[in-house]
């Protein structure tokens, strides 16, 4: 049987700041999306990472199906208006367009999707990440698909040793460049390397020419799509595990060193992303970038779970990790690398202000200090 994952998310208003949204809020997107689903899903699961609402959802559409998409533009629409009346902090904020026209891509809400061959077991886990952007995924991604000495399966997994094939988007561009492992091992490295251009836009086994799709990754940059900064693109991934893909644990320990990431307050700053707990708001220590793991098995495209997969007694050592490394950035003030380059600086117009005032300052030495004597 043929099922349709899709996970769409979207920021449509948050409590008091860029924290969560409020119950009320998810309540009436689910009520939505209960009330005009049927016929059109055959399963979904809602909940939220920080302020992005996630909508998980199963069918036979197939991936950019108009009437699944349109369902999430208009469950978050819906929402907004709620968002509103509440006063919540930027309601509808990741919804750029007036009209729906036949795609959320491209319009703020991030979509990944995979149209697969159900497993007898499929298993599948979805990363959601909040204050942070779509290049976060590039190291645990090398590390669970690349590199051996964070995955061991990688040695015993035959289909895994054989390698597999990334696609990697230009974000400047919209390019996708094709991959293979591990003749263009040296070539990935270099993109992935800069998180914030090249990401990982998805991951395919590489036995066939057509091979099957293992990850799928949001990677619109929402400043692209509005031509003007207009909120953190926060990424969601899915990735299916389990047999001839990498274990479920394989892929969440590559989690477990929470690296530097560009997002936090003002989308300027880079920290640690840290894994969090289902359903976890955004931390207010300057806005962490924060990422959590939701673990589904699916038959005939029902869904079980999600089990919380950072929820775990263990992955508190993470999060203390991450808070200190935080803090040991946040020592450094605005000072790179605590700060983006300026080409990143999201609110950049503050920044432009600055640096055109400072300009107007330098002066040929000698109109500064006078002739040298
Ligand atoms: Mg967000």
């Amino acid at each position: 049987m043929k099922v349709t994952v899709s996970a769409i998310k979207a920021d449509i208003g948050s409590i008091g700041g860029h924290t969560r949204p409020s119950d009320e809020l998810l309540n009436s997107v689910k009520e939505f999306v209960k009330k005009n689903s049927k016929n059109l899903l055959i399963d979904v699961y809602i909940g939220y990472t920080g302020d992005d609402i996630h909508l998980i959802m199963s069918h036979t559409r197939g991936i950019e199906n108009d009437k699944v998409h349109k369902l999430a533009w208009d469950a978050f629409t819906t929402g907004t208006k709620l968002a509103k009346e509440q006063g919540l902090y930027g309601a509808g904020q990741d919804l750029l367009k007036d009209a729906f026209s036949g795609n959320v891509k491209g319009m703020g809400p991030g979509v990944a999707e995979i149209e697969m061959e159900e497993r007898p077991s499929e298993v599948f886990s979805v990363y959601a990440a909040d204050k942070t952007e779509p290049g976060a995924f590039n190291f645990p991604l090398w590390r669970a698909f690349v590199d051996a000495g964070s995955n061991t399966g990688l040695l015993i997994n035959e289909k895994l040793a054989a390698g597999v094939t990334f696609r990697i988007m230009d974000v400047m561009s919209g390019k996708l460049a094709s991959l293979k492992m591990w003749e263009d091992k040296a070539e990935l490295e270099a993109a992935l390397m800069y998180p914030g251009r090249f990401v990982v836009h998805s991951i395919v086994s590489s036995e066939k020419e057509d091979g099957e799709v293992i990850v799928s990754a949001s990677t619109d940059r929402l400043h692209n799509i509005a031509g003007t900064y207009v909120g953190k693109d926060d990424p969601i991934m899915i990735v299916r595990t389990q047999k001839d893909f990498p274990a479920t644990e394989e892929v969440g320990s590559a989690f477990n060193n929470p690296h530097f990431v560009a997002g936090d307050t003002r989308g300027s700053h880079h920290m640690p992303l840290m894994p969090v707990k289902l359903n976890s708001a955004a931390s207010l220590n300057y806005s962490l970038p924060i990422v959590s793991c939701l673990v589904f098995s699916m038959r005939n495209g029902k869904l079980t779970g999600p089990h919380d997969g950072f929820g775990t007694a263990d992955w508190e050592l993470q999060r203390i990790w991450a808070a200190e490394r935080a803090m040991i950035m946040r020592n450094q003030g605005f000072i790179h690398p605590a700060t983006l380059v300026p080409d990143e600086l999201e609110y950049n117009k503050g920044y432009e202000a600055r640096m055109k005032k400072l300009n107007q300052k330098f002066k040929d030495i000698e109109k500064v200090i006078g002739k040298s004597k």
